[in-house]
């Protein structure tokens, strides 16, 4: 696919980039490091505040030396888990490793600065939202902290919230609000987001701002250090420390043997300090390299032939990502800042709707053209007092991308809106600085499909391993947003990571018959990899033409294409309707719920698929043969051959 060879040498300079920053061992695999480790306490770290990290840029938990490890009062020695990238899925592992019944003590490195510019700061060019699901939270509820929070932020789906579209036409009536379709369940018009108990019982799904879903992790693993305490003697809750550390990016990842030659074999992490540029070494146990879909890490593992190849079992082109494109890849995305609540026009006489930050509001322009559709997407937000991130997506030749100013953007869409108040008085809706900032500003592309089919590396294999690497988030999976399942499928590889570890089915989490808790890391990582690759490949699938077309891409092959996806879920609709459920519904529907792993759910659709063919090939067989066009070119055959 030509699409997928371009994006591929455009990510050669990035995998050059890192592979020259991975390490070659100077002299034979395995070197010794050394390096002095600082140990804040917790309640230094709980002090920090409640909303932004630590002042301290960067205060690693652990040197390579595992006797420095533990404090001089005698703390407990832990095992040490390095988690690279401090995003939603850097966090929600941190947490989980470090509680019973791993008791990792735990570091976090990422490479964003602490501060305004932190994962935890409202960002335009980072603004959007997470919808956390049924699976997302199979994690967020294994963490009573973590979802107390995102009940009381986030917008329960199924709570209330309402959709407006309105037309671009300024002399069509507004339509009334309509109540929004959350997997299965119609919204109630009780009010906005559930809180409590009762609500989140009802609740599929949470709308949250992405800085405030990080913020939320980042405050709980405050709470959970205040709640460690020292595990000298015998009073021990099994807690480890979680320290995070912000403006460090990881350079390299390789196995180094502890304690010089004779101690045991751990995973060494090269960290840069992103202001002074000053390198320094970390080890631990286990590295989790959760930092995103250009991951470091992984490529480390897929450049680190010579530093990985005693280990039984590595294979470094597993870790090379395999990239697929769907009709939502490579789609640009801008966000433009209205504020919180505002007024929207009504047609002649009729009173105009102010907005709800509940609510979702497709606001359409007055344009058709290929080059010229475009459509504003707002999404439920809790917070009824923040700027109201509005989603600008799509191709990146629409005509939107050339305008260079603020003010050739504003007279833009004030033709495309014409609904809208974006004149230059004092009543408009986007003032002059933020049209600027929207011109200038580089904006992101949606990702394409893909998936590294490597997720863990260890050493000693699996029936000896001490210590290893697993891959979890976008690191193991990308794609564009449409399926909704981007933050869920990362806290969902925490899951599994976490049944691994702990000797459970990865599925059911539910203790197999006569089956025993992993004996050693490598056994639980080469679990996680064995099972969890399988899923993250039928997920990638799905991610592929789960909802592709939603964006209302404009191009004329982007509407043959949603009418060809519109008919055919449609169709896989009715059939699933009139066999009473025997026949698989549409994936984006079977994807709602948690009940199906992605493996069991694309099964189904591959089924269907089948199914749907052998029907159409079928139908075509019958109406020749009832057009008698086939006896009659059989004849015909049989007459050119002479028979
Ligand atoms: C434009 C866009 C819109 C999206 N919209 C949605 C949506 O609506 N819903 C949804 O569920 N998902 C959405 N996604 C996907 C979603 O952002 C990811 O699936 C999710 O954030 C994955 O979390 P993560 O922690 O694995 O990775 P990330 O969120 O990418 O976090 C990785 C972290 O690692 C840090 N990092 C990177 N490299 C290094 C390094 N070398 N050293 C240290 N730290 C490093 C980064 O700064 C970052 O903080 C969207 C993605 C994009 C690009």
């Amino acid at each position: 696919m030509p699409a997928t060879r371009n994006l591929a040498a455009a990510s050669a300079p990035l995998v050059l980039l890192v592979w020259a920053a991975c390490y070659v061992p100077e002299a034979g695999a395995i070197l010794p490091v050394r390096s002095r480790s600082v140990v804040p306490s917790p309640a230094a770290l709980a002090r920090g505040s409640g909303a932004t990290p630590p002042a301290t840029r960067s205060s690693p938990l652990f040197s390579s030396s595992s006797s420095d490890n533990a404090s001089s009062a005698g703390r407990r020695r832990r095992p040490r888990a390095v988690v690279v990238g401090g995003g939603p899925v850097g966090l929600a592992s941190a947490l989980v490793l470090s509680n019973p019944p791993h008791s990792y003590d735990v570091a976090v490195y990422e490479s964003t600065m602490s501060g305004d510019a932190s994962t935890m700061s409202y960002d335009p060019t980072k603004a959007f939202l997470y919808n956390v699901n049924e699976r997302g939270m199979m994690l967020t509820r294994s963490l009573p902290s973590v979802q107390s929070k995102l009940v009381e932020r986030g917008v329960a789906m199924g709570g209330g919230s309402e959709i407006l579209i309105v037309p671009g036409d300024q002399n069509e009536p507004l339509p009334e609000t309509r109540p929004i379709f959350a997997g299965g369940a119609k919204g109630s018009s009780s009010g906005g987001g559930g809180e409590g108990e009762d609500e989140d019982e009802k609740a599929k799904s949470y709308w949250i701002p992405r800085h405030d879903m990080v913020k939320l992790l980042y405050e709980s693993v405050l709470e959970h250090n205040a709640g460690v305490d020292e595990g000298t003697g015998t009073k021990d809750n099994g807690r480890g420390r979680i320290e995070y550390s912000a403006g460090m990016e990881c350079m390299g990842v390789r196995p180094v043997k502890a304690d010089g030659d004779d101690g045991d074999e751990v995973v060494e992490v090269k960290l840069r300090d992103t202001s002074t540029g000053e390198t320094q070494t970390v080890t631990g146990e286990l590295v989790i390299g959760a930092d995103g879909w250009k991951s470091a890490v992984r490529e480390c593992l897929l450049n680190g032939k010579q530093n990985f190849h005693h280990w039984p079992g590595f294979n470094h082109r597993r870790f090379k990502v395999k990239q697929w494109i769907s009709p939502a890849s490579g789609l640009k995305f801008k966000v433009l800042q209205f504020p919180p609540k505002f007024k929207i026009p009504n047609a002649d006489g009729l009173p105009p709707k102010t907005t709800k930050s509940t609510d979702f509001h497709a606001i359409r322009s007055i344009y058709t053209g290929p080059l010229k559709y475009v459509s504003f997407g707002q999404l439920p937000m809790k917070d009824n007092e923040a700027v109201r991130p509005t989603n600008v997506i799509t191709r990146p030749n629409h005509e939107i991308w050339g305008l260079r100013t603020g003010e050739e953007v504003r007279e833009w869409f004030q033709r495309a809106f014409p609904r809208l108040p974006f004149g230059k008085g004092d009543s408009t809706l986007v003032p002059p600085e933020e049209w600027e900032r929207f011109a200038t500003s580089n904006g992101t592309t949606f990702p394409p499909c893909q998936r590294s089919p490597g997720l863990a590396a260890y050493c000693g294999g699996p029936e000896g391993g001490t210590c290893g690497v697993a891959l979890v988030g976008d690191s193991v999976h990308a794609f564009p947003p449409d399926i909704g399942q981007g933050i869920n499928s990362g806290l969902m590889d925490v899951v599994w990571l976490d049944r691994a570890l702990r000797g459970v089915d990865l599925i059911t989490g539910e203790k197999r018959e006569g089956s025993a808790a992993p004996s050693n890391l490598g056994e639980a990582l080469s679990k996680y990899q064995k099972e969890r690759g399988p899923e993250v490949k039928a997920l990638v699938k799905y991610s592929r033409f789960g909802s592709p077309y939603q964006y209302n891409q404009p191009l004329r092959l982007d509407r043959l294409g949603k009418t060809v996806w519109t008919m055919n879920v449609a169709l896989r609709l009715l059939l699933n309707k009139i066999t009473f459920g025997a026949f698989p519904s549409a994936a984006i529907l079977m994807a709602q719920g948690a009940d199906l792993t992605f493996r069991q759910l694309m099964r189904r659709a591959d089924i269907a698929t089948a199914g749907l063919l052998s029907m159409a090939i079928f139908g075509m067989w019958s109406a020749l043969r009832h057009l008698q066009v086939v006896g009659r070119l059989v004849q015909v055959v049989k007459g050119t051959v002479g028979m």
